[in-house]
């Protein structure tokens, strides 16, 4: 893999010696992280970027998950038949790294996004820390819904285009039938009776529940 693909951290870097010349890698990926970060307005520029934190590798399980995916790597690649088309381990590298702090320093050092971030409105219960229903409307709102990555409350253990494809299909679909009722409601006169107003008001309202 060239230097600087998503994930590896310039395996070895462009311009040395070893740039492109006879390596692969093996990218094992924890595939349902367990950390959780943030995302916060900046109090001090309300219109510029967000402040964000993923917090990678806060939850011990991350961590021990890809120590122990590393090392896994390490074990097919020194094992036949691939050991014997082998050389020798470009990184970590052989010997290199023993004890579990030099694991946990090398993963804690080496270990980058693939860029699948989830979560921040996961549709679960309220109480749960959930911020959308099972229909993608936001708690304690009337008719707004959320439909992206964030309502998956955890990682798919697969890339999220197409899962996020999906989910878009079922929340049109939702919002297609609640656009049709409010059109055939709409038969009424709402204009010139204002009951019949409220009681399409209070009907969709409910409806939207
Ligand atoms: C580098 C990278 C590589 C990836 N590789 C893959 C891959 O190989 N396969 C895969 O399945 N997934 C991949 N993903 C993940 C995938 O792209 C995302 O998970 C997915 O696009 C998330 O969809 P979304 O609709 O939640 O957000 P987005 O696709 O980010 O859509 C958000 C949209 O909202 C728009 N927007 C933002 N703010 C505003 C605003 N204020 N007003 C109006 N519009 C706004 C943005 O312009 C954007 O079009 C990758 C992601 C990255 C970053």
């Amino acid at each position: 893999m060239s230097d600087g693909y998503t994930g590896l951290k310039g395996y070895p870097p462009k311009g040395t010696a070893l740039y492109g010349k006879g390596l692969f890698s093996l990218l094992p990926v924890v595939m349902q992280p367990l950390s959780r970060g943030t995302v916060h307005i900046n109090a001090t520029n309300l219109l510029g970027k967000p402040i964000i934190d993923p917090n990678y590798l806060s939850n011990e399980y991350d961590l021990q998950a890809a120590i122990a995916a590393i090392k896994k790597c390490q074990q097919i690649a020194t094992t036949p038949p691939l050991s014997e088309v082998l050389d020798s381990e470009y990184g970590p590298g052989l010997n290199n790294v023993n004890t579990d702090d030099e694991w946990k320093n090398f993963v804690l050092n080496t270990t980058l996004t693939i860029y699948h971030p989830v979560g921040t409105y996961a549709i679960l219960p309220r109480k749960a820390g959930g911020v959308v229903d099972s229909k993608l409307k936001m708690y304690g709102t009337r008719n707004l819904r959320i439909v992206d990555a964030s309502i998956m409350p955890v990682l798919i253990s697969a890339h999220l285009q197409t899962a996020m494809y999906g989910i878009a299909e079922m929340a049109a679909k939702k919002v297609r039938e609640i656009e049709q009722a409010r059109i055939e409601l709409r038969g009424f006169d709402v204009s010139k009776d204002s009951v019949v107003a409220l009681f399409i008001d209070c009907y969709l309202g409910f409806f939207d529940q």
